[in-house]
């Protein structure tokens, strides 16, 4: 048959400059990247790899990790080579770890622009550096280390002053005939965050890394960062993305990937459509929203599930689905594709709607 139509998307991708972070393609001729960065001592390589291993099966496409100190610089080239993805080392303003990672094979170098003046002289040969082992650097604005100078000028770290930081340091670097670079410039206020990316999106064409800086705990952090990437994303402004909470990387993965696929910017895998229950609820839906999708977890194949708790939207939705229940009188109507295909006691709901799905995921056969 036809291969089936892409799902729609809000917005057309804005066109951009490419680079290759290790294997990752950034910019706009490829899907929008999910990154996080390592919570573990760099230098302690067991244990960084350890977490690299668990971002990377949560779906993790590109790992940061800090690079604060010398131990920590040399532990990259063991990092960077046994990762299974690409490997950004986090620069805060030595250069000798810039040149270190580059050398350690490192896929991309994060610098800080609020100190890479102190290496003026320095630009030339990191440029130089950079280019010889074609390591794309990140020029990482970021409102809490906003230069001195910009700050004076523009009192606070505002859209432009965020934007004009980050353009004096590409054209530092473009000085010197290197563009392998993707810029950010985050701040914790989304609003003034999504107005800095769209002014810059407007100034150049290098592709964009989004976040929200110091974005809080998890649910503010998700809320913040959901909100912000949208309104870009919306625009096709954002070519690879990074959660920021203050919890463990792992979260800020799934929240990532999550954002993309209710995008469709990635491929949407399981998808619960429960409802928020209400005063006609037969069951306890949130329950059994919860323990349908912690059954499911892990999921690969696309997969629907309706969870509805009456018979009033419940069918509707249930046969959208590719597979979905609809309870009441303490039974649930199980649909599969449109179809109720049987009717369960509502202590049989969870695991016969596992079952069909387990059946379903092995009639598609490998994602
Ligand atoms: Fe309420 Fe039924 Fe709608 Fe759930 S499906 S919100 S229980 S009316």
């Amino acid at each position: 048959g036809l291969p089936a139509a892409p799902p729609p998307v809000l917005g057309k991708r804005r066109v951009t400059r490419q680079l290759r972070v290790g294997a990752v393609g950034v910019g706009s001729d490829f899907p929008v990247s999910v990154q996080s960065m390592t919570t573990t001592v760099t230098a302690d390589v067991n244990a960084t790899l350890q977490q690299i291993a668990e971002l990377t099966a949560t779906g993790c496409d590109i790992v940061r990790v800090a690079c604060p100190s010398q131990d920590d610089a040399d532990a990259l080239p063991q990092i960077a080579r046994k990762s299974k993805i690409p490997v950004i080392a986090d620069i805060h303003f030595q250069p000798k770890y810039v040149f270190a990672a580059i050398e350690a094979g490192c896929a991309a170098v994060r610098v800080n622009p609020g100190n890479i003046k102190k290496f003026d002289d320095k630009v030339k040969e990191i440029a130089r550096a950079a280019k010889d082992h074609g390591t794309p650097i990140r020029i990482g604005v970021n409102a809490g280390s906003l230069d001195a100078r910009l700050m004076a000028k523009h009192g606070k770290a505002t859209p432009e002053a965020l934007v004009e930081s980050a353009l004096w340091e590409a054209e530092l670097f473009a000085e010197h005939d290197f563009h392998d670079l993707k810029i950010s410039v985050k701040h914790n206020d989304p609003v003034v965050m999504v107005r800095a990316y769209e002014l810059l999106a407007e100034s150049c064409d290098y592709p964009l890394h989004l976040g929200v800086t110091e974005a809080g705990p998890a649910f503010q952090g998700t809320v913040k960062s959901a909100v912000a990437f949208g309104a870009l994303l919306r625009q096709g402004i954002g070519d690879t993305i990074r959660v920021s909470l203050s919890a463990p990387p792992m979260e800020e993965v799934k929240v990532g990937t999550q954002i993309l696929q209710s995008l469709n910017l990635r491929p949407r895998k399981l998808e619960i459509v429960s409802c928020p229950s209400c005063g006609r609820a037969q069951v306890d839906v949130y329950k059994l929203a919860d323990q349908v999708t912690a059954g499911l977890e892990g999921m690969e194949v696309p997969l629907r599930v309706a969870v509805m708790g009456c018979v009033v939207n419940g069918p509707g939705e249930a046969r959208e689905a590719d597979l979905g229940v609809a309870s009441g009188n303490g039974k649930g109507q199980i649909f599969v594709k449109g179809k109720v295909i049987k009717t369960v006691p509502e202590s049989k709901i969870v695991e016969t709607l596992i079952e069909e799905a387990m059946r379903l995921a092995e009639e598609a056969g490998p994602p």
